[in-house]
């Protein structure tokens, strides 16, 4: 069966670069048309460029997803630019790393105002959108240390923990009206956000996984493309682990 999301809207938060913009073309490559959002307008200009240049439809937005007066901007443009929406893609996300003895509260702050507080605000200001959608999805970004933790990343994981119980209790209040809400756990994908690495860190890294490789971008948007089509739509209140079976 192909994957066919024409005459759907997407919106994917965090769209200019890595995991997200990957998303945004595989949406729109099925047949998606698609709200491209980053921090700056100017930011997803590339990706809705790339979508275009492929014959898809997209349109660029500027979001800070830490400032809630941002996003409810953000949902009225998209409504008026497509009239609907069908597929909510929270992936922006930031890290602060280090340890916690020495991690400022402004650290704190940043990371969860962003990863968390941001999804909960994105999913609110679209709920009505979404509630109208026949086939409605939300699907949030997460992570893999958002289940296991991590030394280091505490502020991280503790944004991803909460934001994989956040999309349980989504799915369990929106599910009587068709929607799913579902979240991909990403192990290590290589983006901009794993390149502060250095050679050691990765390698040590790819040898905990059981493909043998780092993941890709495109490994994640795969996942969040069959989590949006009607191939899943029986599919709710899940975390799917895209990590190559690390530590298995
Ligand atoms: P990148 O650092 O490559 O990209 C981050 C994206 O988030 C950019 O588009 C950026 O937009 C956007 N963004 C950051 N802050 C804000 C903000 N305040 N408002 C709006 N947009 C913002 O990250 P990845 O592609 O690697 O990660 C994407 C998601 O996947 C994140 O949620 C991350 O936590 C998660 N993830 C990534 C993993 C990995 O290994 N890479 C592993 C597990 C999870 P702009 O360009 O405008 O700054």
């Amino acid at each position: 069966m192909k994957i066919e999301l024409s005459e759907r809207v997407a919106v994917v938060t965090g769209a200019s670069r890595g995991i997200g913009r990957a998303v945004a073309v595989a949406l729109a490559a099925a047949g998606a048309s698609v709200a491209c959002v980053a921090s700056k307008e100017a930011n997803a200009q590339a990706t809705v460029d790339a979508i275009r240049a492929a014959g898809g439809r997209a349109e660029p937005f500027g979001c800070d997803v830490g400032r809630p007066a941002d996003i409810t901007a953000l949902a009225d443009a998209v409504a008026k630019a497509f009239g609907r929406v069908d597929i909510l893609v929270n992936n922006a996300g930031v890290t602060r790393d280090g340890l916690l003895m020495r991690m400022s509260e402004e650290d704190w702050d940043t990371v969860l105002d962003t990863n968390l507080k941001g999804a909960f605000l994105v999913v609110k200001a679209f709920s009505r959108h979404l509630l109208r959608s026949k086939c409605g999805r939300v699907i949030n970004i997460a992570s893999v240390v958002g289940i296991s933790g991590n030394g280091g990343q505490a502020n991280y994981a503790a944004s991803k923990g909460g934001l994989i119980a956040f999309t349980k209790s989504v799915s369990k209040e929106i599910g009587s009206r068709g929607i799913t809400a579902n979240a991909v756990a990403p192990g290590f994908i290589t983006t901009d956000m794993t390149d502060a690495l250095t050679a050691e860190q990765r390698d040590a890294m790819v040898k905990g996984i059981t493909l043998g490789r780092t993941g890709t971008p495109d490994d994640v948007a795969g996942v969040v493309t069959w989590l949006a089509s009607d191939l899943a739509a029986y599919v709710t209140g899940q975390v799917i682990a895209v990590d190559g079976g690390l530590r298995l």
